[in-house]
């Protein structure tokens, strides 16, 4: 067999742990397998290495600040390495560049285009452990790139579909998928299996424990994943196409904080203005998520959207230099903001669902700023001092607890 095994930063947070990872893998190495390790950067140190950069300078280049990030996984893979080596275990460490995986040149926010195996097939021939650096990639120019925070999840399954893996494992430090943020929900329950599209949806939606990308990467080229912890031996959450068990109408709830909305009061109401303000952001590069706009009134418009966190800066650059082609009276954005949502393939055919979640915010007294909704989650956005309380409301009304 040939196994992909990611382990995340906690995983390999010091001595103890790299060790302790290092035989879970050789285990399956004597067991005759053929073993691809991805890593990611020791504990904290990518935000250690992000306020190293503001310390120096508040807004570093993006390519400067990929070159530095990427050191935090070479560091991972080059001591697992040599821990295995302690072992008398014949293991490589490779980064992106060795490897080759070929990304977009977007510093930051890259894209996996194209893995080249040859390196890897070979250094797996010689019968050794590859270990290889999660979250960077190399562009066109040759230069270092990122994917963006928890991008190692997606170098894991871009390789498990480029080896044609039998297996994908990711371990972090929790169990598995939960129906809700263990960390915030005490009572939250351990998902056996879950599909690619609800997890999609959670992971999106704020669910951190994958990198949306190595979910969509994952459906789309059929890689099963196991989401499991790397300090014990339980069982783990599978994500794959279709689940055995009996749909639940809500399978999750997500809270993402690093949301930011930005109010344009006073535009004209004509057609070709949303056009407009959406075309602005589109070329600064920017995601516009849940939109807004007001009925028109005395011949003006109001448009309300939110922007990732750590986009609103690049949105509010973009939208200020274009303030005279826009023709917006004023701008106001609020960066205390989060968005909780449900997600659940139940809900496609049970009427009803949203409304329970608005009960449930009721009770607890939360007001509710926007609203958006697909077939299967409904999101809203809240005050993000209230966010804890809203997401075990929810919960607890959707019975989702052990
Ligand atoms: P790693 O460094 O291993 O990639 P992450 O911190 O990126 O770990 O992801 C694991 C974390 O995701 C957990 O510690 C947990 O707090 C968080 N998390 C958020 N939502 C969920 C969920 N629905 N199920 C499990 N964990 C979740
Ligand atoms: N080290 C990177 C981060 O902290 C990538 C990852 O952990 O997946 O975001
Ligand atoms: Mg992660």
């Amino acid at each position: 067999m040939l196994i992909v095994k990611k382990f995340g930063g906690t995983s390999v947070a010091d001595k103890e742990r790299i060790m302790n990872v290092a035989k879970r893998c050789i285990r399956d190495y004597q067991e005759g397998n053929d073993v691809v390790v991805v890593l990611s950067a020791m504990g904290k140190q990518t935000d250690v290495l992000i306020d190293m950069a503001k310390d120096i300078n508040p807004t570093p280049s993006k390519r400067e600040l990929d070159m530095l990030l990427s050191t935090g996984e070479q560091t991972s893979v080059a001591l697992m390495a040599m821990a295995m080596a302690t072992f008398k275990i014949p293991a490589i460490s490779l980064n992106a560049f060795q490897v080759a995986m070929h990304t977009t040149s977007a510093y930051g926010s890259a894209r996996l285009k194209r893995i080249d195996t040859e390196r890897i097939r070979h250094e797996l021939d010689q019968r050794k452990i590859v270990i290889i650096t999660g979250f960077q990639g190399v562009n066109k120019y040759d230069d270092v790139t990122t994917l963006g925070r928890g991008g190692s999840d997606t170098t894991a399954v871009a390789l498990a579909a480029a080896l044609h893996a039998d297996t994908c494992e990711i371990f972090t430090d929790v169990d598995g998928v939960y129906t809700a943020d263990p960390r915030i929900v005490k009572k939250a329950r351990k998902l056996k299996e879950i599909t690619y599209d609800e997890m999609l949806d959670l992971a999106t939606l704020g669910a951190g424990v994958l990198h949306n990308r190595s979910v969509e990467m994952a459906k789309k080229y059929g890689v099963q994943l196991v989401v499991r912890s790397s300090l014990n031996e339980e069982e783990g959450t599978v994500v794959k196409e279709d689940v055995r068990v009996e749909r639940m109408l809500v399978s999750g709830v997500a809270a993402d904080r690093n949301v930011t909305r930005i109010s344009l009061v006073g535009l004209k109401d004509v057609p070709g203005i949303a056009f407009k303000v959406f075309d602005v952001l589109g070329k600064a590069n920017v995601n516009v998520d849940m939109i807004l706009q007001s009925i028109g009134r005395h011949g003006t418009k109001d448009i309300t959207f939110t922007v990732p966190g750590d986009a609103s800066d690049d949105a509010l650059g973009a939208l200020e230099k274009n303030k005279d082609v826009l023709g917006y009276e004023e701008l106001s954005i609020n960066r205390e903001v989060a968005k909780v949502s449900i997600v659940g393939a139940g809900m496609m055919s049970n009427p009803g669902v949203a409304a329970k979640m608005f009960e449930a915010l009721y009770n607890s007294r939360i007001n509710i700023n926007m609203i958006s909704t697909s077939e299967i989650r409904v999101t809203v956005l809240i005050d993000v001092k209230e966010v804890d309380k809203a997401v075990n409301a929810i919960h607890d009304m959707f019975e989702l607890e052990d």
